[in-house]
């Protein structure tokens, strides 16, 4: 890559981060839904260590920090989102067992056995499900958790236009049966799966990007890259909207045996 492409690739970076930034998740979830999730969750203690992967800005990490009292490591691509994971951590005052560290999920450094509980809402199709649960299934002691929120098919068939577009941006889409049968060739106990209620989408994802869509378009009038990042998420809204009843996020939680 020119120096040029690299810093033109650097700031498109940074933008994407800040348009992020701007709202408290990255992806479909709510305080709710976490809770919920960890009611499935049992033995965990203050001795036990847990790992959430692709944090973003840790909006569901305190609410997780909040109903445990392990320690808990958010890790992170995007070195923003860890910065601002921290300064919330701090500002909680859960700094002394939440901490946030810059990391790839493809290449975790947890020791074989070491984690209780793995946590990853929205970020696994960065690797793909598939890889993800097996890949981090040594990290987890015998009689761990895993729970990842994943973006799943709810019927058998949907229109061509949705089927497009997913299979487009993340080709592992599947079934629910579909996941849980990989989860348990992975080598753990299915212990729930639930569907991620609609406010999830709407009211904690795309209804606060609505205005942070207007702030931005404001800050960065006539830049392409700004114009371009609003332009795919409002698409990406408008068909959730119209294809709700086809695709949702679901939660996977499982047993290590
Ligand atoms: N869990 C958060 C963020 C979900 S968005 C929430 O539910 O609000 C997906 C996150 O995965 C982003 O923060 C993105 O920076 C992160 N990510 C993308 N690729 C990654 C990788 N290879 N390793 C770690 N994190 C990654």
């Amino acid at each position: 890559m020119s120096e040029e492409n690299k810093s033109i690739h650097e700031f498109d970076f940074k933008l994407i981060c800040e348009y992020y930034s701007s709202i408290e998740r990255q992806g479909p979830g709510s305080p709710e839904v976490t809770v919920k999730a960890l009611s499935f969750i049992d033995n965990l203690k203050k001795e036990s260590i847990i790992a959430d992967i692709g944090c973003g800005t840790g909006g569901q990490t305190m609410v997780l920090a909040n109903h445990t009292s392990g320690h808990i490591t958010g890790i992170d691509l995007f070195a923003d989102f860890i910065a601002i994971f921290n300064a919330n951590s701090r500002k909680k005052n859960l700094h002394d067992r939440v901490e946030g560290v810059v990391g790839s999920m493809d290449n975790l450094a947890f020791q074989k056995e070491e984690l209780d509980l793995i946590w990853s809402e929205g970020a696994i199709y960065n690797i793909g499900f598939e890889r993800g649960i097996n890949e981090w299934y040594k990290f987890l002691r015998t009689g761990g958790f895993i729970a990842v929120s994943e973006a799943s098919w709810f019927t058998e068939k949907r229109p061509v236009e949705i089927d497009r577009f997913w299979k487009d941006a993340y080709p592992e889409i599947d079934t629910i049966s579909h996941k849980v049968y990989q989860m348990q060739k992975a080598g753990y106990i299915p212990i729930a799966t639930f569907v991620l209620p609609e406010n999830c989408w709407i009211e904690h994802f795309y209804v606060p990007q609505v205005s942070a869509q207007e702030n931005f378009l404001k800050k960065y009038a006539g830049n392409e890259t700004a114009e371009e990042l609003v332009r795919n998420q409002r698409h990406e809204a408008e068909l959730y909207y119209k294809f709700k009843e086809y695709y949702g996020y679901v939660f996977y939680i499982g047993k290590k045996v």
